[in-house]
């Protein structure tokens, strides 16, 4: 579009930064990262495009991560988006680590500053940003926590950083679960973090003042809940990872049932949120983000209801 307060004899082009950002992972054609990236980047006036590596497309191991990261800086990216199953490889390849991502044990931004990888996290800070505009004033006194993966890590460090006071963490695969347990008392010394074993859950859960859900349970393909929420005490909060779909049955049964509830699309958005002003310097609008989202999620749940697929 032709710029009307431009001069017309000018043959110069406006200063206008252009920003090549991608995300790298597996199976990740149908991320709802690339159009919210996009998005708020042409409300800000940004020349912004975001492209896909999906390492299965492309026929590439998880381990060609480095690879991948010295072409898109050599064809002159400005930024990489990492995810499942890179973002532990990661924290070997950057040349400099943002301390809660070191903390954490995970990367999911490289940001290229010449010749150097700056490795951040934003997963934690965009759980952490939901749960403080989301649930304000949530009780941190005993938080349970269910599923210790990659996201488990996210939310954990999250809620110690904002100072949980007891943080107990359970994983079907209860290696996961101490090794989690481990790595935040080494960060978080003065906050109790212990694990719990399957057959304490339910006590676990009867005690808590929060519970924090992070496994693929209620997804399309992981229908159900983690935890039986007859257990809950009356105000206890609940939070879920999953966002596709937003409206989880944990999330939709603990509403109805009337405990403070935040769905998975605020961490989503707060993610995408951090990594854009990471990557920008600028402030992007984290609202008019979460509007964005919320419709491309709703548009691909109408598609797939007139697909006969219900979410
Ligand atoms: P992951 O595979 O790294 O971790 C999942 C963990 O849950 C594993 O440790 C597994 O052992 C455990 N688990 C699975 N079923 C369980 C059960 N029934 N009870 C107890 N533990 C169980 O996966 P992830 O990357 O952490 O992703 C988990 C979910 O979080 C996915 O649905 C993903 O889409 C979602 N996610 C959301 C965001 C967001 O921004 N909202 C970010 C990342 C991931």
């Amino acid at each position: 579009m032709t710029d009307p307060h431009r001069d017309p004899r000018s043959t110069s082009e406006p200063d206008v930064r252009r920003y090549l950002v991608g995300l790298i992972g597996d199976g990740i054609g149908a991320s709802l990262t690339p159009p919210m990236h996009e998005a708020e980047a042409l409300e800000l006036g940004l020349d912004y495009e975001y492209r896909i590596f999906d390492l299965i497309e492309l026929g590439r191991p998880a381990t060609d991560v480095g690879a991948i990261l010295a072409e898109a800086r050599s064809a002159g990216f400005a930024a990489m988006n990492i995810t499942h199953p890179c973002k532990q490889l990661v924290l070997e390849i950057v040349d400099e680590l943002d301390t809660d991502a070191a903390r954490l044990g995970a990367v999911n931004l490289v940001v290229f500053d010449g010749d150097r990888l700056l490795g951040y996290n934003t997963d934690w800070m965009g759980f952490r940003d939901g749960l403080v505009a989301g649930l304000p004033g949530a009780s941190l006194d005993h938080v349970v926590q269910i599923g210790c993966g990659g996201a488990g890590a996210a939310t954990a460090y999250a809620l110690l950083s904002q100072g949980a006071e007891h943080l107990g963490l359970s994983d079907s695969d209860s290696v996961r679960a101490e090794e989690l347990a481990a790595r935040m008392r080494r960060h978080f010394p003065g906050q109790t973090v212990h694990t719990i074993e399957p057959d304490e859950l339910a006590d676990a859960i009867a005690g808590a003042t929060g519970v924090v859900h992070a496994t693929p349970m209620g997804m399309l393909h992981h229908p159900g809940v983690a935890f039986d929420l007859d257990l809950l005490r009356p105000g206890t909060w609940v939070s879920d990872v999953v966002y596709r779909p937003l409206e989880t049955e944990l999330i939709n049964q603990a509403a109805e049932r009337g405990h403070p509830v935040l769905d998975g699309g605020r961490m989503a958005v707060g993610q995408a949120w951090a990594s854009l002003r990471i990557i920008t310097g600028i402030e992007p609008d984290r609202e008019r983000m979460q509007h964005s989202f919320r419709e491309l999620i709703a548009a691909e749940e109408r598609h797939a209801a007139s697909e006969g697929n219900p979410r």
